[in-house]
């Protein structure tokens, strides 16, 4: 679980856009570390690059000390749950698309995560609960509900290393937090990494990492970014105030 940039830097070849210039940090497993920065700054290519969708182009990224070249594929995918933006779910019931990862899941465990994933009761309003089918022969959930249906199903697989891709963008802060109060207890020991547009996110997150142009602009806990003039503060400080008003 625990994972090392070092000097990545990362050039997307049909485009010839240099996503990643010179980065590097290290998490330490267990650690949450959440990752803010403009749109197309480099933050989803960082969670590609760990779950091995492309090759960097230099520097060298490790996990458990170990390159990532030289692991297996296979297992390095089967231990990262990575959740995107867009959940993709298949018109299936919701039970099937919580499972998908880990169909030998008793009745329990799918309800245990839905939980944690603050979709039980979402669920449970439904006539069909669990059985209710998705898709075009089905229902059609919220943004929210189809994010946190894919974060329940991530949750189920329960993988050392988690990437959360703006993953909570169309759940309320409220919920979030929620959420992610009980990954917390429920994942304290994975490695997490959340990609946010909200410093909501970022709060109770063992390091902070903010983007600009594909390079890291800064690096630290929350209160230490917060002291400091910057990204960060300015960027708290103004969804601060749009809370309040
Ligand atoms: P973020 O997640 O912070 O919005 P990305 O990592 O998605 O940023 O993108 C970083 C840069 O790489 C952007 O300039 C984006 O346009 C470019 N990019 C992202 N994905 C691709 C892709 N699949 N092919 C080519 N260029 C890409
Ligand atoms: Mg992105």
């Amino acid at each position: 679980g625990k994972i090392e940039f070092r000097n990545v830097s990362f050039t997307y070849d049909d485009t010839n856009i240099n996503a990643l210039k010179n980065v590097s940090f290290t998490i330490k497993k267990g650690d949450t570390v959440a990752i803010l920065g403009k749109t197309g700054s480099g933050k989803s290519t960082i969670l590609d690059l760990i779950a091995r969708l492309y090759d960097v182009t230099d520097g060298e990224i490790l996990v458990d000390d170990v390159p990532i070249k030289k692991l297996n594929l296979k297992n390095l995918r089967e231990s990262i749950g990575a959740v995107p933006q867009d959940a993709f779910l298949f018109s299936d019931t919701i039970k099937e698309n919580i499972k998908f990862g880990k169909e030998n899941a008793a009745e329990e465990e799918v309800i245990k995560v839905a939980k944690n994933a603050v979709v039980h009761e979402n669920i449970m309003g439904f006539s069909k609960q669990y059985e209710t089918v998705l898709g075009e022969r089905g229902i059609t959930l919220s943004g929210g509900q189809k994010q946190r249906v894919s974060i329940a199903r991530a949750l189920l697989k329960d993988p050392e290393i988690y990437l959360f891709d703006d993953c909570l963008s169309a759940v309320d802060t409220e919920t979030e937090e929620e959420i992610l109060n009980n990954l917390e207890k429920a994942s304290s020991n994975r490695t997490t990494l959340i990609v946010s547009h909200r410093v909501s996110s970022a709060k109770n997150a063992d390091k902070v990492l903010v983007l600009e142009d594909g390079k890291i602009l800064q690096e630290g806990t929350h209160d230490e970014l917060n002291s400091s003039e910057g990204y960060y503060k300015e960027l708290y400080f103004n969804q601060l105030s749009d809370k309040e008003n």
